[in-house]
This record gives structure tokens, C-alpha cells and sequence, in this order.
């Protein structure tokens, strides 16, 4: 027998302990053999895009300067990554007139801005356009000159929308979708059709096809969808065709997160738009193997690691 107390002599004491430690390590292997561990599949393409990531680096360094730094509108469609540069010292304003033109810096964000904007007041701006969003503002304006009928698809509410129809000039028109584009009468003839950077390319064929069926007597057409849209809808897509559940993170105002949740919304009816930890509702998890996770393209890194943690302390729990 293996007493305890005074008399205990260092044998017993040993031999005690080894127990102790025997039995520590069946309690530990038995847990881990009931241990929950749901499959995450975290799509390749997440977190912030390029044109996102340049703008972020812009702005941190305008900061660093010491300016008072501006930015029309937020400078990405995020609301924690805008909460964080505003504790930076990053102040959003919607309209450019309210700046004090002395010793300041103001950020054109991601998404562009309407040549207008600036003609409200001259004042320095240090652009953070996404060179993608600059190339069709280019191509706009190059069938601007033409004397082309350009057409936006698109959100005309966006600002990148709005920006590029500043560009277009009036003889412009945005539609949103296929039964707008059936709806369209031409202005002219002569007619040019491109996208919103981060429209749904499918959306945009659709447009395309209901436009090629009018009286036209030239037709230029440019995807101008960017190639990281592109790639993150088809590879969220894959994914939510695979999994139980299917989280899509980033702002409820990002253009291109929303459509990210659609598209995968059309594949998985467990689908989540949650824009961080937060939002996930453990009911989202109950009984559920397989977890997807897709972002925005303006979605910070962090968010995605939130809500591993929590599907992790879920496991943990054994699923309540
Ligand atoms: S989604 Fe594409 S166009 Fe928009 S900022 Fe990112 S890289 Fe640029």
C-alpha cells in the first residue's frame, strides 16, 4: 500500500508520484481521444488584395509625418481597420470643402474619387487609387474622348462607381444587373461596356449578353473585373461547395465581400457574412465537421485568426 504522511519513505514517495503521473497521462490521452476538432478550410486567397494593402501603407506612412491626415471616406471598406487608423490619428471626412488647406495631407482612398471631388477645392491630395481602379478610370476616359456611350456594371452608389461615372461625363449610364441592362435604351451607337473592379464577373456576362442584343453599331467590351475578385469568387465558391458551414468575413459595407457571401450563399445556404469573432453565433458551429472561411479583399489577417480561436475554444468545449 502506498501511504501518505511522515512514515512515507522516499520508495513510496517515487512510487507515489509515478502513479500520480500514470494516471495524469490516461486522463490527458482519454481527452484527446474525445477531443472535437472541426475541419477548417481557409481559403488561399484571403486577407487584404494588393491595391488594399498599398493604400494602408500609404496612409501609415502620411502618419508618420505628422500632418493631420484626412481621408475622403474611409480609406477601406473595413470598419475595425478604419476604427484602427482612426486611433492612428487618420480622420474621415466626407466632403473636401471641410478641410483646412494648411498643413494637411488628404488621402484619395482605394476606390478612387470623382475628378469633381477635387475641383471643389484645390488642394493637395495624396492618392492611394488601386493602380487596377486607375486603369479603368484610364480606359473610361479614353472612350470618353472617342465619343463612345459608356457603360458602368455596376453599383452606381459605390464610390469607385461613382468616381469612374465622374470620369464617363454624362454620356455614361451604370446598370446594375441584367434586367437594367435589358431596360437601357442606347444614346448612341457607338458603345462601350466595362465593370466595377469588384463586380461579380458572372453578373457582368449577364449584362454583357442582355447589351449585345441592342441596335449598336460598334460594341467595345473590357472585363475590367480585377483578377483578385475574380480569383477569390471562384475559390470561395470551391470551398463552400465542400464544407458544412461557410464563414465569409469583412465589412457589411465592403462591395466585395458582400458579393463573396452571395456567391457562396448560392452553393451553401450555411452561409455567414460576419464581419469578425463577434458575430459568430455558436449555433453557426452545432454539428457541423467542415468550416469554411473566406475574406474580402479589404479584410485585415487578424480576423480570420479570431475566428479560428473561437471555433477552437468550441471544440474545446466539446461543441457547446
Ligand atoms: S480588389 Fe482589385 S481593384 Fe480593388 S483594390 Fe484590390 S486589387 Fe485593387
Amino acid at each position: 500500500m502506498l501511504g501518505g504522511g511522515s512514515n512515507s519513505t522516499p520508495w513510496t514517495r517515487i512510487a507515489r508520484n509515478m502513479n500520480l503521473r500514470i494516471f495524469l497521462i490516461f486522463v490527458n490521452s482519454n481527452l484527446i481521444g474525445k477531443m472535437r476538432k472541426t475541419k477548417i478550410i481557409v481559403s488561399s486567397r484571403s486577407g487584404f488584395c494588393f491595391g488594399v494593402q498599398r493604400a494602408l501603407n500609404i496612409a501609415k506612412g502620411a502618419l508618420k509625418k505628422g500632418k493631420t491626415v484626412y481621408s475622403l471616406g474611409p480609406i477601406i471598406h473595413n470598419p475595425q481597420v478604419v476604427r484602427d487608423f482612426s486611433k492612428k490619428g487618420l480622420k474621415v471626412i466626407s466632403d473636401i470643402r471641410k478641410v483646412n488647406s494648411k498643413g494637411v495631407a488628404v488621402l484619395i482612398p482605394s476606390h478612387g474619387i470623382s475628378p469633381d471631388v477635387l475641383r471643389k477645392k484645390r488642394i493637395a491630395c495624396i492618392d492611394t487609387t488601386c493602380p487596377l481602379v486607375g486603369r479603368v478610370q484610364k480606359i473610361v476616359q479614353d472612350f470618353k474622348r472617342k465619343g463612345y456611350f459608356v457603360i458602368i456594371a455596376g453599383d452606381r452608389k459605390h464610390p469607385e462607381v461613382k468616381g469612374l461615372v465622374g470620369m464617363a461625363g454624362k454620356n455614361s449610364h451604370v446598370v446594375k444587373n441584367k434586367k437594367q441592362a435589358r431596360a437601357l435604351g442606347l444614346k448612341s451607337k457607338k458603345v462601350a461596356l466595362i465593370s466595377q473592379t469588384t463586380a461579380s464577373i458572372s453578373n457582368f456576362k449577364d449584362v454583357l449578353s442582355e447589351i449585345a442584343k441592342k441596335d449598336f453599331t460598334e460594341l467595345v467590351s473590357f472585363n475590367t473585373v480585377c483578377k483578385d475578385t475574380i480569383q477569390r469568387q471562384k475559390e470561395a465558391s470551391s470551398i463552400a461547395k465542400r464544407v458544412d458551414t461557410m464563414f465569409v468575413i469583412g465589412g457589411k459595407n465592403s462591395a466585395n465581400t458582400s458579393r463573396l457571401a452571395k456567391a457562396c450563399k448560392k452553393v451553401n445556404d450555411n452561409t455567414y457574412h460576419i464581419e469578425s469573432g463577434e458575430n459568430l453565433k455558436m449555433d453557426y458551429l452545432r454539428n457541423k465537421k467542415t468550416i469554411g472561411i473566406a475574406t474580402g479583399a479589404s479584410t485585415p489577417p487578424r480576423a480570420i485568426n479570431e475566428i479560428i480561436k473561437r471555433i477552437r475554444r468550441f471544440d474545446a468545449n466539446g461543441g457547446k
